[in-house]
């Protein structure tokens, strides 16, 4: 890569890369496969959470016992995703390099404070997921630097994450609009900690500050619920396109919310 130069692409399981070369979206005349290098591949345990290798499919996720154990949210995110087919070659590290607004992986990710590592002749970056994105298909990762492996650390006690993600038919079809949640709750029921990020209606995954602080120290009621849902909404700057309407996505956010958080909310509190 680094004799290739910035017109070079890497390849993991090409289903959105050969899309993309074939509707003329990248020109390129190198492509080179990161599919040899034993080392981005598998999911372990780590020292404080789990380790999942960039070259993992999605299916691997979606079937992990470790990954169901440790994180649900990113099992249920990647069985969600795509078809059978697209699931036994696309990534994790092509789902979060494409940087696809509506991408499912960043999201539950960053909900589950989870952080990345970016390898290079130059040395290893290491940041929280939430930093990489820049906007639609853009990241701070130098063209020369392979994402080699996401961190997800281990959640503290009462914690609870859910995704709720709107598409138009249950398989094959990208989200419209889609919300992760995750809520640590103190001993009383009260939030001790929020976090709400959105996809698929920005150029980027958006973390709802607002409704986070807001939740802070209160009970998850109907006037708190309310509240988050309008914060992000407020946050949300959809597009209208052929999947859905500005309107319609904004307002698909607010119940998306609401149901991102009462099923956060009942994992939290230990219900089934
Ligand atoms: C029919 C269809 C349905 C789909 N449905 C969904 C869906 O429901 N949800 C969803 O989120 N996505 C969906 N996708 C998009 C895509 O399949 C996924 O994002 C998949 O995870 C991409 O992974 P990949 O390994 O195929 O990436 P590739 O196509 O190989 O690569 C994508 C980009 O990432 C770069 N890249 C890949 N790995 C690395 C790495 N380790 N380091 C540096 N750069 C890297 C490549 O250079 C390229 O720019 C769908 C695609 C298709 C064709």
């Amino acid at each position: 890569m680094a004799r290739c130069g910035t017109q070079a692409h890497f390849l993991a399981g090409g289903t959105s890369l050969v899309v993309d070369l074939k509707t003329d979206r990248y020109q390129t005349d190198h492509v080179i496969s990161l599919n040899r290098i034993a080392a981005l591949r598998g999911i372990s345990p780590a020292d404080n959470g789990v380790r999942i290798g960039s070259l993992t499919t999605l299916d691997e996720l979606a079937t992990s016992d470790l990954i169901r154990e440790k994180c649900l949210v990113i099992c249920e995110a990647a069985r969600e995703m795509a078809s059978p087919q697209i699931r036994n070659l696309g990534t994790v590290g092509g789902n979060i390099v494409g940087a696809v607004p509506c991408a499912d992986l960043p999201p539950v990710m960053t909900v589950m404070y989870s952080t990345i590592n970016l390898w290079s002749l130059s040395g290893v970056r290491n940041m929280p997921i939430e930093a990489f994105f820049v906007g639609p298909r853009q990241t701070v990762r130098r063209n020369d630097e392979i994402l080699t492996e996401v961190i997800v650390p281990q959640p503290p006690a009462r914690f609870g994450a859910a995704y709720a993600r709107f598409g138009l038919r249950e398989a094959n079809s990208v989200s419209v609009a889609a919300v992760a949640a995750s809520l640590v709750l103190k001993a009383d029921g009260t939030v001790d900690q929020a976090r709400i990020c959105l996809s698929a209606v920005a150029g980027k995954p958006t973390l709802v500050a607002d409704a986070e602080s807001g939740l802070a120290g209160k009970v998850l009621n109907e006037s708190s619920l309310d509240r988050a849902a309008k914060a992000a909404m407020a946050t949300a700057q959809p597009i209208s396109d052929v999947r859905g309407s500005a309107y319609y996505r904004r307002e698909l956010i607010g119940t998306l919310t609401r149901r991102a958080l009462l099923a956060a909310q009942k994992r939290a509190a230990g219900e089934k």
